[in-house]
């Protein structure tokens, strides 16, 4: 029960790692050099997202999917890389991964853990954002598909 799609992120786009893997993606940071960068995502099948027009050309050139992320904040950035590679917008549970180290979560009773880093999760106060956000993104999204909010 994995999400398929797997990502590499530029370290720009901090944020954007913790809201790929409460989704489910398997999803990594980068910080080194930026043909490294395309190496690594060829060899572990990964598409990149990047701020950075050095690495989507190089992406491209060597065959990597790739988008250069223009907006920063976090419903556009959702709804963009839902648009281009159809990433569900939707929560499950059984899908999520550890914010902090990108492990599949185990769930039991509404709370979620991590056997990598032995952080737990449950539904609290930050919750309500969390769910506002990604409607927010699905809003987008749907608008640009044509239909209505
Ligand atoms: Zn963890």
């Amino acid at each position: 029960m994995i999400r398929e799609k797997k990502f590499l992120l530029d370290s720009m786009l901090g944020s954007l790692v913790t809201w790929l893997r409460i989704l489910g993606y398997d999803t990594e940071y980068w910080k080194g050099e930026d043909r490294k960068m395309v190496e690594v995502a060829k060899k572990d099948c990964r598409i990149i997202l990047t701020k950075d027009r050095e690495v989507v050309r190089f992406a491209e050139r060597n065959g990597i999917p790739v988008l250069d992320l223009t907006s920063l904040e976090i419903p556009e950035a959702l709804a963009t890389i839902a648009e281009t590679f159809g990433i569900s917008l939707e929560f499950d549970g059984r899908k999520t991964r550890c914010p902090l180290c990108n492990t599949s979560l185990r769930s039991s009773d509404s709370r979620w853990f991590c056997e990598e880093c032995g952080k737990e999760y449950w539904i609290g106060s930050h919750w309500a954002d969390i769910s506002r956000k990604l409607s927010e993104a699905k809003r987008i999204l749907l608008e640009r598909k044509g239909g209505q909010p």
